[in-house]
């Protein structure tokens, strides 16, 4: 199982909750805005995953805000979404580059940009023989 480690672009925190586990994994969590209320949002940091956790109910093809749980500052990318036209959300991949997430509620695109890919191509090979190993 390959996890992706974020941070966020502003503050440089880590967005890694420790204490929440989504597919066994230690979740991404960020603040996320709706019709003026806010909760947590819990991402699955694992690779591929789609699993999410929130309080906020956000119907499906809505668009809501994402913040940092640290420092506030909104995560809005100045990408659009290619599918629905939403805004982008993007966290900073602790090793260099970017996870951007669309925003739309319901919507599943999500990019992955790696500063240096043969790195971390090698990195992702090498955790995934590490797991195997284990
Ligand atoms: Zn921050
Ligand atoms: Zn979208």
């Amino acid at each position: 199982m390959i996890t992706v480690n974020v941070k966020c672009p502003h503050c440089g925190k880590s967005l890694i909750d420790k204490k929440k586990l989504i597919d066994g994994k230690p979740a991404i969590g960020v603040k996320l805005t709706y019709a003026g209320k806010n909760s947590m949002l819990y991402l699955s940091s694992v690779y591929g995953s789609y699993s999410v956790e929130t309080d906020l109910n956000v119907p499906n093809g809505k668009i809501a805000g994402f913040r940092c749980p640290h420092c506030n500052a909104d995560l809005k990318s100045t990408r659009k979404c290619d599918v629905c036209n939403g805004h982008m959300v993007a966290f900073d991949l602790k090793d260099g580059g970017q996870v951007q997430i669309c925003s739309r509620r319901g919507c599943k695109k999500h990019i992955i940009e790696f500063e240096d890919p043969k790195r971390e191509l090698e990195a992702f090979y090498k955790s995934y023989l590490k797991a195997y190993n284990e």
